[in-house]
């Protein structure tokens, strides 16, 4: 391995860390601060504690140049709103009373005041608070956040380097404000926006910066010639300033494509790429380009989002090519270790012969530190940590847990016709029709009713040993009786036994499967203080015995009206996990579905005549890229197939998903071949039944009637105004009522209340037929 070639040595770095602390203390500290426990004081320092543990074990782990900034009380988006002034009108007063209490407002909202949206930060489960812009908006610069954190790292004696939200992004990110026009377009504001970033730069200079990072991960996604011209507008700009620190952009999640080049011939000094996943076309790419003549160039090639190890040899390989492309080669994430938990060494439940498998921040972070060493100094001086890598790298790949025989076998057989139902829907409907009974505008709930703290207390009772095994099933059984009594008092048509024993629609299948592991610390930011421990989906997925089968069986001895059975689909199973990066997703997902497949198959054995898969995620994991999309879609939805596909014609298949916004995979809804759907609608006032209509949809919908995201209880006027609504697009014979998604973060006093006005509502409507 030849040594870098510029003068100065390979550096390690990361373009962020885990914000919460090793036992989460920032979630607690910021909690505590709402409830009124902490005070502001306290809630700083816990926070400066957390910022300088992490970049003290940085820098013990031998990371050369530590980022800041990347902190936050809540979300890194929201602070570049405050860093440019993007305050919505309605929370100035209360952000200039108090920045702090200010700041959790425009997160949270308060009894008055509505929060800034929330989305998803672009394919991840991290959620970011959309900034509100129109023309009206003044931006001005408050670098205070960005500068005070740079100290606190500087004054530890550490190289530190800055991490900002890019200009691009930011406004690529941003929605029209609430005043302004729907069509009003945020980077019409980029000239206004620039000069509030070259203060925060030279704010940063004149602090000491020597690098600043400007995040543009927008910028893998496809962009119009308007916007790459933007971002090379920006950069020309910031690029020419006299007074700045020198600019490292950065990409990540996939390839920059088009943006390659716009970026390579800014006149920023370096970039930083992510070389993982279907980021790893930017080698190519940029060998293409020529490389990054005079520039740094910041290799991602340790996967910042995934929980695995790192190929170390592969990862040489990659640096080694880059290092004939560019200046200067550094080694990092391929983005911010944010996405993914803090320390695989501190999950002691699991099997060591597993964990070393995983690579969590600290590993990842460990990872770069040896592939800069070995990029410096010669592989010889690595040689023992590859020989470990190596063998760890075997040890997961000749493992029984990665590779079942058995598993294999049965998904290497799977044929087209495992994925198709024996008739067409139409024929289907009317055996299905024939078999149920039901009458026209069926109502029906999505699956989850309250879960109430009792359920939660009866759960943490049953894991700490307070209650057995026995105690515990006889709670969950009571609570089926009371969700079935309740249904069939309130007459809907479709019961359902209400999840009670699920803490979690992806945990609990994932708990149930062989392949699955579960994490004892494994958290990861959600969002705010939400914090989520995803499953991680690491070996071939077996099912050793039925996972719903006798919950469902009771509710259904309970009573003459049909029960369904409810599934969480296989793309929804992989959407929120952690998933193995060892061979192609659609693998993955084919495993799943045959595991699924035999549930479902169990279920109807034991007399389950409808049967909902959700796929709540279907929409959410589309990949960012457009040329990406057809690919996915077709796994997807043939995961979805091989899961349903077995059953008979008079078995009726429901499946779910939460969103309304979904033009771009219509007819993926189609090809599922579901007998009905059920989606999210309440709010958009059917908006959806009219699209699927215009679309052709020819099967049964269920758009919701009941806003569930909130405690408003529906009248009956309003969800008979909304079956109307529906009506107009979808026909009567093929139009369900339903709320828009499960009842579970829902009290019972408004579930009652609203289910009952949803029956009153259908039964109005039907007289009117
Ligand atoms: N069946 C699940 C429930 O009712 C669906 C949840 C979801 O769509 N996110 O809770
Ligand atoms: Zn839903």
């Amino acid at each position: 391995m030849t040594s870098n070639s510029a003068a100065t040595a390979v550096r390690a770095t990361v373009h962020g860390y885990p914000r919460q602390g090793p036992h989460r203390e920032l979630k607690k500290a910021i909690e505590g601060y709402w409830k009124g426990r902490v005070g502001a004081n306290a809630l700083r320092r816990t926070a400066a504690e957390l910022r300088r543990g992490n970049w003290q074990q940085l820098a013990a782990a031998g990371i050369d140049e530590v980022p800041t900034g990347d902190f936050s009380y809540y979300d890194h988006v929201l602070d570049t709103s405050v860093m440019v002034g993007a305050i919505p009108p309605r929370h100035r007063a209360s952000v200039a009373t108090d920045g702090l209490d200010g700041y959790f407002a425009m997160a949270r909202g308060t009894q008055d005041v509505a929060p800034l949206e929330m989305t998803k930060w672009f394919d991840t489960n991290y959620h970011y608070l959309v900034p509100e812009l129109g023309p009206d908006t003044v931006f001005a610069a408050d670098s205070s956040k960005q500068v005070a954190e740079l100290t606190e790292a500087l004054e530890l004696g550490l190289r530190a380097r800055p991490v900002l939200v890019g200009p691009v992004t930011y406004l690529l990110l941003s929605k029209p404000a609430p005043g302004a026009a729907a069509d009003f377009d945020p980077l019409t504001l980029l000239d206004r926006l620039l000069p509030v970033y070259a203060e925060v730069l030279a704010d940063l200079r004149a602090a000491g910066a020597a690098w600043v990072q400007l995040d543009e991960p927008a910028l893998v996604q496809d962009r119009s010639p308007a916007e790459l011209n933007a971002a090379a507008r920006a950069y020309r700009d910031l690029g020419t300033l006299t007074d700045r620190p020198k600019l490292l952009v950065a990409s990540y999640f996939d390839r920059l494509g088009e943006a390659l080049p716009v970026l390579a011939k800014a006149p920023v000094d370096g970039l930083a790429l992510d070389f993982t996943g279907a980021a790893a076309a930017n080698l190519g790419d940029l060998a293409a380009a020529g490389g990054l003549p005079g520039k740094r160039l910041v290799a991602g090639v340790v996967n910042g989002r995934n929980v695995w190890l790192n190929d170390l040899e592969k990862s040489l390989a990659t640096l080694g090519t880059l290092l004939g492309l560019a200046d200067h080669v550094d080694v990092a994430s391929s983005c911010s270790l944010l996405h993914v938990p803090l320390d695989a060494a501190a999950e002691r439940d699991l099997d060591p012969g597993i964990v070393r498998w995983l690579a969590f921040a600290r590993q990842k972070t460990d990872e770069i530190v040896t592939l800069a060493r070995g990029l410096s100094q010669g592989t010889a001086v690595i040689a023992g940590r590859l020989a470990a890598n190596r063998a760890d790298l075997a040890s997961r790949s000749g493992s029984a847990l990665t590779h079942d025989p058995a598993v294999r076998a049965r998904a290497a057989a799977v044929t087209d016709a495992d994925g198709r139902r024996a008739q067409p829907y139409a024929e289907r409907a009317a055996a299905q029709r024939a078999h149920l009974g039901l009458p026209l505008l069926p109502t029906t709930t999505i699956g989850s009713f309250p879960q109430t703290a009792e359920l939660r207390t009866a759960r943490a009772d049953l894991r700490a040993g307070r209650i057995g095994a026995a105690a515990y099933e006889e709670r969950i059984a009571a609570e089926i009786r009371e969700v079935l009594a309740f249904q069939e008092k309130a007459g809907i048509d479709v019961l359902v036994h209400g999840e009670p024993e699920r803490n979690d629609m992806v945990q609990y299948f994932a708990e149930r499967l062989t392949g699955y592991l579960a994490t004892q610390h494994g958290w990861v930011q959600s969002y705010g203080t939400r914090y989520v421990r995803p499953p991680v989906l690491a070996g071939d997925i077996s099912r050793p015995e039925p996972m719903t089968v006798r919950w469902t069986a009771y509710a259904q001895s309970l009573t003459d009206r049909p029960v369904k059975g409810m599934l969480t689909g296989p793309v929804t199973m992989l959407a929120w996990s952690f998933v193995r990066d060892d061979q192609p997703l659609a693998e993955t997902a084919r495993q799943v579905a045959l595991a699924l497949r035999d549930e479902v198959a169990d279920l109807e054995s034991a007399g389950t005549s409808v049967i909902q898969v959700d796929e709540p995620a279907l929409r959410e994991t589309l990949p960012l890229r457009a040329d990406g999309h057809a690919a996915y879609l077709a796994w997807a939805t043939e995961a979805f197939r091989l899961t349903t596909g077995g059953v008979r014609p008079d078995t009726q298949i429901h499946t779910h998903m939460c969103y309304a916004e979904f033009g771009d995979i219509l007819q993926a809804i189609d090809d599922l071949d579901a007998d009905v759907i059920s989606l999210e609608a309440a709010r958009s006032h059917m908006q959806v039944a009219g699209e699927l209509a215009t679309a052709g949809y020819p099967r049964e919908v269920g758009p919701g009637v009941y806003d569930i995201h909130s405690p408003r209880v529906p009248s009956v006027d309003e969800a008979t105004a909304l079956l109307h609504k529906g009506l107009e697009a979808i026909p009567a014979e093929r139009l369900w009522v339903n709320p828009d998604c499960g009842l579970k973060t829902r009290g019972w006093p408004e579930v009652r209340a609203a289910l009952e006005n949803l029956v009153a509502a259908a039964r109005t409507a039907r007289d009117g037929l």
